[in-house]
């Protein structure tokens, strides 16, 4: 027989997992494709939902994530709005401002 807390946790597991989880591995694969969408300006979030969820809960993957994204977003100098330094150090070497 299960006791309430049992029953409890069951069905927290149950409502956690009824989606297919990624792991970091997982997660970490699709993370790059996360952030050319994001750059793309389209919403990553509903192309992939599982990788949103588990950036959502993983602190570790979100930093992951996030170093990814100001990394190409460098690199490209296509930041959508965002401060992009290597924008501004290009313009103060080619105009002297
Ligand atoms: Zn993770």
């Amino acid at each position: 027989m299960l006791d309430r807390d049992e029953l409890k946790n069951l069905v927290r597991e149950a409502l956690q997992t009824s989606d297919e989880e990624l792991s970091c591995d997982d997660c970490l694969d699709e993370v790059d494709r996360y952030v050319e969408l994001e750059l793309a300006g389209l919403d990553p979030g509903s192309a992939l939902p599982m990788v949103r969820d588990h950036l959502r809960k993983c602190g570790d993957c979100r930093e992951e994530f996030e170093a990814l994204l100001a990394a190409v977003r460098e690199v490209d100098g296509r930041g959508g709005g965002g401060v992009v330094p290597a924008r501004s150090f290009w313009q103060r070497l080619l105009f002297g401002r």
